[in-house]
């Protein structure tokens, strides 16, 4: 690829590596098989000012199947299409699903970037194995995706505002009803040109449902995994919050009522500390909190900014409330691939607001 007008500059990598024999098991699936058909009719693409986040959808798709005879097959790129699936599929019934969220931009320069795509490829290959599902060979998965933004690069938007969203999406197709270990998978691989995530825009603050009656996830369980499993049933407390007239959930934990995450999205607090320092904190990875690719950037960022404290611990409503009270909270606020960065404006916790979004000051200028 390297005479190609992509660059990818998150690391190089030579797609020639064999498969892992492991038992018989091919724990590959190999780029260098990878077959592309292309798709005779291309649409038009749409302007970037009216993009909305997850409807539009580009050329091709990215399939690799698995089966525990076959191993993995030759990975292909082929026209946008539906999926055939026996209706007994384990997808289907048990929610053997996983999926992943990432980024390609265009830049000033005109070439494509994707964001950190190994972090990404690393948190599907653990989301898998807590699946049961077949590990893959996390680096050719990555060149096969490359390919697809490739074939797809007219779909990278030409703007600052708009990206290529990257969702990789891996499933059980075991064709039996039996709660068993999926025989055989398939990992796709769609893409599409995507705008702001929230209609308000970028960088607008959005409200916040603080109700501990909901749980998202809990010590134990699988909140740490993108599985499908966990989004779908977060959709009625969404829903809650929106008659409520919040427009996001943050989801509290425990009897401390522990700040978790905010929508799909980790959390950060910058406030003035009991100690009178500033300081950037979000809740630690303890199993309960899905490790963001955008999280760990932030907080990489910021420690090397050296400008304040950056700090890995758990804040309850009640810390939380005080502060507020006290004026030292600064700024909250969402981070995420889909919308990067979304300040907290407001919460609503037991029926009472907290501050509204004019009294704290903006900590991204
Ligand atoms: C995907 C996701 C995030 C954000 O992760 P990124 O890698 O930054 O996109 C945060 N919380 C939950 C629950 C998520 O599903």
């Amino acid at each position: 690829m390297r005479n190609d007008p992509l660059f990818f500059f998150s690391f190089s990598h030579s797609a020639s590596r064999s498969y892992g024999d492991r038992g018989g098991e091919r724990t590959g699936c190999s780029a260098t098989d990878l077959v592309i058909e292309r798709n005779q009719v291309l649409n038009p693409k749409p302007d970037p000012s009216t993009l909305v986040f997850g409807k539009q959808f580009s050329d091709h798709m990215l399939t690799i199947t698995w089966s525990e005879k076959e191993g993995w097959e030759a990975p292909q790129i082929k026209p946008f299409q539906n999926l055939s699936l026996h209706p007994a599929s384990s997808a289907l019934h048990y929610s053997i699903e996983l999926f992943e969220g990432m980024k390609a931009f265009r830049g000033v320069d005109n070439q494509i970037r994707l964001f950190r795509p190994m972090l990404n490829m690393e948190r599907m290959h653990r989301s898998a194995e807590r699946s049961c599902l077949p590990l893959f060979d996390k680096m050719e998965l990555l060149e096969c995706i490359k390919k697809l933004v490739e074939v797809d690069q007219e779909w990278v938007p030409y703007s600052q505002s708009a990206s290529l969203y990257i969702r990789p999406t891996f499933i059980g197709i075991e064709p039996s009803l039996g709660v068993t270990r999926a025989g055989k998978a398939m990992i796709f691989v769609i893409v599409g040109p995507v705008g702001p995530y929230f209609a308000t825009g970028a960088f607008k603050p959005v409200s916040l449902l603080a109700d501990p009656s909901f749980v998202r996830a809990w010590q134990g369980g699988v909140g740490a995994y993108k599985m499908g499993g966990n989004y779908g049933p977060t959709i009625a407390v969404q829903n809650e919050a929106v008659k409520q007239g919040c427009q996001q959930v943050l989801w509290l934990y425990g009897e401390q009522e522990e700040i978790t995450e905010v929508g799909t999205m980790n959390l950060f607090i910058y406030w003035t500390n009991d100690n009178g320092e500033k300081e950037l904190m979000t809740p630690p990875l303890d199993g309960i909190i899905l490790p963001g690719v955008t999280r760990q950037s932030l907080l990489d960022l910021a420690r090397d900014w050296g400008e304040f404290k950056v700090t890995e611990r758990s804040m309850g409503m009640k810390e939380l409330l005080g502060a507020l009270d006290a004026g030292r909270i600064i700024e909250v606020f969402g981070a995420g691939t889909a919308c990067v960065v979304c300040p907290v404006g407001s919460l609503l916790y037991r029926g009472e607001y907290g501050r509204k979004a004019s009294e704290w000051a903006p900590l991204v200028a």
